[in-house]
């Protein structure tokens, strides 16, 4: 799935679960779940978020870039926070680096524990609950919007490497994946426009 189309899919579970989930809706919210539904695809040298980070976007580059990340976080870690959130954090990006595309930690339920837990940890010490609910729907609807592609995820990940999709899957970047992925898009706008201008559009004075 391209990126725009996972930014889309993490706004539309955010605005969606509006109501349903504990929480208030919070602009902020809105936008840690349209950039960490990105997040998942670090693994991959032109992800989206790879292209700011990555000098060179090939598995080499990317791979030394996220173990150095991950070793400067440790330093930090030992040396003066000593927090068990960020040597979680630590982990995921070495990981993360190691891993191809797909076929890792970024892609798995592990993965979004870890992001889950870390949320939670920050959410907690900084009073900010609402982080906790946007960064396990953004995250978790990469993951779901991967399993609709033929290539699917490693949910089980690191404890079988067995790949999980939908009944009905497309390819990334074929001619009739594009078009799915603009239509998704299309309809997560409209999506919107009916939230905003709508019945509903009070949840946004909430
Ligand atoms: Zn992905």
């Amino acid at each position: 799935m391209e990126g725009k189309t996972h930014v889309g899919l993490g706004i539309f579970a955010y605005v969606f679960s509006w109501g349903k989930l504990p929480g208030k809706f919070n602009i902020i919210g809105l936008i840690i779940a349209a950039i960490i539904a990105l997040l998942p695809d670090i693994d991959h040298p032109k992800g989206i978020i790879n292209q700011y980070i990555l000098p060179i976007k090939d598995k080499t580059t990317k791979m030394f870039i996220y173990i150095c990340i991950a070793s400067v976080i440790l330093w930090l870690d030992y040396n003066y926070f000593k927090e068990p959130a960020l040597q979680c954090l630590s982990m995921f990006l070495f990981c993360a680096g190691v891993n191809s595309h797909r076929n890792g930690i970024s892609h798995s339920l592990a993965g979004l524990t870890i992001f889950t837990v870390i949320a939670s940890y920050f959410g907690e010490k900084y009073n900010a609950d609402f982080v906790v609910t946007a960064v396990f729907l953004g995250y978790g609807s990469h993951l779901i919007g991967d399993m609709f592609t033929k290539h699917g995820v490693p949910l089980l990940y690191p404890f079988s490497n067995k790949k999980y999709k939908m009944p009905l899957t497309y390819k990334v970047g074929s001619k009739d994946g594009k078009l799915i992925e603009k239509f998704l898009l299309l309809a997560i706008f409209g999506y919107i426009l009916y939230i905003l201008t709508g019945p509903e559009r009070m949840m946004w004075y909430v």
